[in-house]
């Protein structure tokens, strides 16, 4: 493979937040189709990664020659897909008491202020910091460098990941809210989760609060919020948006993005071949009036500055337009 082994200049890390099935694997597609950036899907990595867990080339990801060859790069030994040290090792947050308290939400913004100020100071909390921090921008730098690109993609979505990359050497985080409709996603959740309506519209509402709690530490040209909606109702006008807010020009081959060469982690969506995009609708008929009523009671006011309505006739009205008030 082509050196260097990583990018030295500093790389864009275009990181997109979100409650789960808000077509975040659609959006890692597109970016990744621009010539100019790449995807490799969720960083962070799930819950439940094993040795079998697939790429979107179609190979798992211990036996897939780019997610190896980046391996290779980042060379820690916090980084190794042999032995299933993806995601929980690499960033996201194993359930133990030590690590939520030092990376997870306190729910309380002075709260994580004060903690993260702690973190940077206490010797041995900051040294699980830094580590993590050279591990996660090793893999940046080493899928920048790999790609050629100066713009790398990740999809994990936790929210408490971005002040804590914020201070990650040699990278500069750009944030997309990506928002979907909370009964879709609600409809989403309770087929392919044991949640039940009210519990998923509760997580959907409070990761929305945790996110815009958390965006309120991000400089404001450095976020930005895009409807799933608007992606799929006006795929071109959604990309030109997100091409011109990151500075980068359009390229219509992130229309085409199944043809681009991928190695995206993300839900089942990286493993079909589809590629039209299409928005989902089977909320409207799949959610009864009551499910609905609990929806919209639950998360009625963020769904509200989202622009979306919980009638299902306007529910998407004026969606068109690429971001979200
Ligand atoms: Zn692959």
């Amino acid at each position: 493979m082509d050196e260097p082994v990583i990018c030295d200049s500093p790389v864009t890390l275009l990181y997109i937040t979100g409650y789960n099935y808000s077509g975040s694997t659609l959006l890692a597609f597109l970016v990744n189709a621009h010539p100019l950036m790449a995807s490799t899907g969720e960083i962070c990595g799930p819950a439940n990664f094993t040795a079998q867990s697939q790429c979107s080339c179609g190979s798992p990801l211990d036996a897939c020659p780019v997610y190896r060859e980046i391996e290779r790069r980042v060379g820690s030994p916090f980084f190794q897909l042999d032995g299933f040290k993806f995601g929980h090792r690499l960033l996201s947050i194993p359930p133990t008491l030590r690590q939520r308290l030092l990376f997870g939400s306190l729910r309380n913004t002075r709260a994580e202020t004060l903690r993260d100020w702690a973190r940077e100071r206490l010797p041995w909390a900051r040294a699980v910091a830094r580590e993590k921090r050279a591990v996660y921008a090793g893999f940046i730098k080493g899928a920048a460098a790999l790609f050629g690109v100066s713009i790398v993609a990740d999809s994990s979505k936790n929210p408490m990941n971005i002040p804590f990359l914020m201070k990650a050497d040699g990278v500069r985080l750009r944030v997309i809210h990506l928002v979907r409709h909370p009964a879709a996603c609600v409809f989403s959740a309770i087929n392919r989760s044991p949640h039940g309506v009210a519990a998923a519209a509760a997580y959907w509402a409070r990761n929305f609060d945790t996110v815009e709690r958390v965006l309120e530490r991000v400089p404001r040209e450095d976020w930005m919020r895009l409807r799933y909606e608007a992606v799929c109702l006006e795929p071109e006008t959604a990309c030109r948006g997100l091409c011109e807010w990151i500075g980068v020009p359009f390229d219509p081959a992130m229309l085409r993005f199944r043809q681009a060469a991928h190695h995206i982690y993300g839900n089942p969506m990286r493993l079909t071949d589809v590629a039209e995009i299409r928005l989902d609708m089977r909320w409207h008929t799949g959610l009864s009036e009551e499910e609905l009523r609990v929806v919209a009671a639950i998360t009625g006011s963020q769904a509200q500055r989202c622009g979306y309505h919980f009638d299902r006739e306007r529910s998407i009205a004026g969606c068109e337009a690429a971001c979200a008030p």
